[in-house]
């Protein structure tokens, strides 16, 4: 199926086409018809999947339906909702790509950035609105904002919104919106309180299922590294340094860990940037920027900053940390193996944290594997988790011993699905790479 025979018009299909897409995703093929025919959706869809796309381009084309070219100032008529700051910079790019050919405007709306250039975007006027809900209320705690003229709501990555506490907001924002509307809500999983809040919104929803919740991306392999705690950052940089990993997205629980971690590395010789919620928005972006450009290697992330993050070809990511919620870690991997790109994600992982590990392998329902021999001293990480099958061999993740650059096979450095093998003899803790 075509996009044009998914029914977008004209200028659409151009914008559509100079980004190379040929063919409509899975979660665009099935949600953009009924988006068109004015219905509401409910689309179990990751970040990955082509989502951003699936709702922005019928947005565009159903505000044309209307279009009033002599509105002056122009009226919010779709409103979008996004956790993060960086996915509302993501989805405006898109609104503005898509709808370049189109005469329709839209505004950012997001904390840790000026208030008052807002205020004066706001009462300039834009169709389309992409806020995180905290500074839209505040907005219109303020009446900068009239939203009495919405048409569409959407609700992006609400899973996440709902994680990050934001139900009052979404409550607040909704109850100010026009009951006669469409609305659209993209989760990448169903839990009783998305499913709850769907309720509440969404009328009559169209269902849209594209990738089974809780499943991590084939294209992705992935490999648990049992380490202890105070020898993560040494083997860390040595995977880096050894592997010259040129992309790596790096998760740590904590503002103050990502910052510690940032400059660690950096003592080590790596490019690397940190990015969490404690930065100004200019310092986020700056970080975003360096890491997409190549100009850090490294981005040290919480979850919170991470989350919604498109970066093209990310063929890294590494949980230093593993998440204390076991749905996190699915959201961090899946920033890898990206549109049919092969991906790899690396866990560090401690035996205090054996018991998170047990629980994301409850949920993926299955083992992931682990490194036997990481040349540090051992560390047993009973998960105790169900395991009805195991994952093959990470080849190339395995490939290369640390210290002596000699076929890993030799020195015993193999998973545990492979045949046991002497165990290398311990070694200083922070001599992980040489320089
Ligand atoms: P999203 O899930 O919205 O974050 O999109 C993931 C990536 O897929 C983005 O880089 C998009 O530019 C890309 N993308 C979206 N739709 C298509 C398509 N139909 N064909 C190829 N790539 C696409």
């Amino acid at each position: 199926m075509s996009f044009k025979a998914i029914g977008l018009n004209d200028e659409l299909l151009q914008a559509v086409s100079n980004q190379g897409y040929t063919t409509p995703t899975p979660v665009q093929k099935q949600a953009i018809p009924h988006i068109l025919a004015g219905k509401d959706v409910l689309a179990g869809a990751q970040t990955g999947t082509g989502k951003t796309a699936g709702f922005t381009l019928p947005m565009l084309q159903r505000l044309m339906e209307n279009h009033d070219p002599h509105q002056k100032p122009r009226r919010v008529r779709a409103l979008v909702l996004v956790p993060t700051r960086e996915l509302a910079a993501q989805v405006l790019e898109s609104v503005q790509t898509y709808g370049k050919h189109l005469p329709l405007t839209a505004e950012m709306i997001v904390g840790g950035a000026s208030i008052n250039n807002q205020i004066r975007a706001l009462r300039h006027g834009c169709d389309i609105v992409v806020a995180t809900t905290g500074r839209l209320c505040d907005h219109m705690n303020e009446r900068h904002i009239n939203l009495s003229n919405v048409e569409m709501l959407i609700l992006d990555e609400a899973d996440r919104m709902l994680d990050m506490g934001f139900l009052p907001d979404i409550r607040r924002i909704t109850g100010n919106l026009p009951k006669q509307r469409q609305n659209l809500m993209f989760s990448a999983t169903y839990s009783a309180p998305i499913k709850e809040l769907a309720s509440k919104i969404l009328q009559n929803p169209i269902a849209v299922e594209v990738a089974k919740p809780n499943i991590t991306s084939e294209n992705v392999s992935e490999l648990v590294y049992p380490i202890q705690k105070e020898n993560k950052r040494a083997l860390l940089s040595y995977l880096i340094g050894s592997n010259n990993w040129q992309q790596v997205l790096v998760f740590v629980r904590t503002k103050h860990g990502a910052d510690r971690l940032e400059k660690q590395l950096i003592t080590d010789g790596i490019r690397s940037a940190a990015l969490h919620g404690d930065k100004s928005q200019g310092a986020r972006t700056k970080a975003l920027d360096f890491f997409k450009n190549g100009k850090v290697s490294v981005l040290v992330a919480t979850d919170i900053a991470a989350r919604g993050l498109d970066i093209d070809t990310l063929p890294h990511v590494v949980n230093y940390d593993l998440p204390q919620v076991p749905e996190d870690y699915i959201h961090r991997i899946g920033r890898t193996g990206r549109a049919g790109a092969k991906g790899h994600a690396i866990s560090l992982v401690s035996e205090e944290e054996a018991h998170l590990l047990g629980d994301i392998e409850k949920l993926l329902k299955r083992h992931l594997p682990q490194v036997e021999d990481t040349g540090y001293p051992a560390v047993s990480l009973n998960t105790m988790a169900a395991a009805p099958k195991k994952k093959p061999v990470q080849k190339e993740a395995v490939k290369r011993d640390f210290r002596h650059s000699k076929p890993a096979e030799k020195k015993g450095y193999v998973t545990r699905d492979k045949a046991p093998a002497s165990r290398s003899k311990p070694q200083g803790s922070r001599g992980g790479r040489s320089r």
